[in-house]
């Protein structure tokens, strides 16, 4: 059993940062697919910028000619917020059994006690935190003993069952940011290198980004 990985966030709009850590999980983690998963209202930040279509669009863009990527829409189709819980579990309803990693920046799992039934995620997944430029993994209090209790002893025990386990994994770092990619398009600049050429298409095609009138 290999397992898979499942990538969440806002994507407005995917960049390098994104993808090549997703590259780097997939390829140092040994996953059979990672699957980019755009959210829909995200629960604890502005809603995004471009609307759900456009930041799939791009996603699919980013990822197209990558084997073993897949852009998921699943959390697009759904009413409501997007709580990585029921997203979790609408994976384990389709692959009962399988290991699923939930992939995490450490800015993102420093912030999971903020997250709806954030203890119950991993009774579905395991987790993998990608190291992010200026975050340090906690030592101390509840995600500090939630590191200790559940590390995995080994890449390859991620693979052993179907979820439960914590393991961090340093990745080449790329300080990238869809904020500052926000910020520096509307001030006109050209987002060239920070993001695939298929992206930067769609972003000068649509003006997705460009200061509202
Ligand atoms: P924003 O600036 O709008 O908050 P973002 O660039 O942080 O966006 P998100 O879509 O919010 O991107 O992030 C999705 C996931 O990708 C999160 O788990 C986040 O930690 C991770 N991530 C974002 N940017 C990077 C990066 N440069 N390197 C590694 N992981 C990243």
């Amino acid at each position: 059993m290999r397992s898979i990985g499942i990538f969440g966030g806002t994507f407005d709009p995917i960049h390098y940062g994104h993808l090549r850590t997703a590259l780097e999980l997939k390829s140092l983690l040994d996953l059979e697919k990672v699957h980019i998963v755009p959210c829909a209202d995200p629960p604890h930040r502005t809603a995004p910028m471009s609307d759900g279509a456009l930041r799939l669009r791009m996603v699919e863009a980013a990822i197209r000619s990558e084997r073993g990527f897949v852009a998921d829409d699943r959390e697009l189709r759904r009413a409501g917020v997007s709580y990585t819980i029921d997203t979790l579990a609408s994976f384990r309803a389709e692959l009962p059994g399988q290991s699923l990693c939930l992939l995490l920046g450490m800015d993102a799992f420093l912030g999971l006690p903020q997250w709806r039934r954030w203890r119950e995620l991993t009774t579905l997944a395991h987790i993998v935190v990608a190291h992010r430029p200026g975050w340090a993994a906690p030592t101390t209090g509840t995600l500090g003993e939630l590191l200790r209790d559940l590390r995995a002893p080994s890449v390859a025990e991620l693979h052993s069952k179907a979820a439960g386990f914590i393991h961090v994994q340093p990745v080449t770092q790329l300080e990238i940011s869809s904020t500052d990619l926000r910020d520096s398009l509307r001030a006109g600049r050209d987002p060239k290198f920070l993001v695939p050429d298929s992206v930067r298409e769609i972003i000068i095609e649509t003006e997705c980004y460009a200061e509202p009138l």
